[in-house]
């Protein structure tokens, strides 16, 4: 059996219920067979970067893993099905979005998976919750240079 390592993974939601979707989807995967929760960021509250619709509901958690990275996407992909994504258009508003950023410290470049998450530090949603979990992760000068991000820190659960 393969070694656990720490998977670090984005949750957003603006469609229906985003907060609990967001919040179930939490649940969810800290209970995926083969999981442990490691650490779950603050709620937080962003507008639409490069998207359109209701504000967004984002968190960021990492989990102990021993699960591929592929087998990792296909539960969450899973999950995103089962809270009825739907993929209208790039950056359509959406029920449940979850993406794998980290995956210990690997590099995947795959037609499905791409980690690090190529998107991941331009955008304040991912950021400030992973600032809040993993300090090392993220510097001062990437925060500074997505301060202008319209975001909030909603609950601490
Ligand atoms: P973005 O990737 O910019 O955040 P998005 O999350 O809206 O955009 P989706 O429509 O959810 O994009 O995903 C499109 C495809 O991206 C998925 O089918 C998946 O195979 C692929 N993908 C590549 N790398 C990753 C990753 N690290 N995490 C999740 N999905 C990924
Ligand atoms: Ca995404
Ligand atoms: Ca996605």
């Amino acid at each position: 059996m393969r070694e656990p390592l720490i998977a670090t993974i984005g949750l957003g939601a603006n469609l229906g219920d985003a907060r609990q979707a967001v919040q179930d989807a939490m649940q969810a995967i800290a209970t995926f067979e083969h999981c442990q929760l490691h650490a779950a960021s603050p709620l937080y509250r962003s507008a639409p970067v490069d998207s359109s619709g209701p504000d967004y509901f984002n968190a960021v958690m990492q989990i102990s893993t021993r699960l591929s990275a592929p087998d990792l996407l296909d539960r969450l992909h899973q999950l995103e099905r089962g809270a009825g994504r739907e993929r209208p258009y790039r950056n359509a508003p959406r029920t449940l979005d979850l993406d794998i950023l980290l995956y210990g410290a690997a590099r995947i470049d795959s037609p499905r998976l791409s980690v690090p998450h190529p998107r991941m530090r331009q955008r304040a949603f991912v950021l400030r919750p992973l600032a809040d979990i993993a300090p090392a992760l993220v510097s001062a000068q990437e925060l500074q240079a997505v301060a202008d991000q319209a975001i909030e820190k909603v609950c601490i659960w």
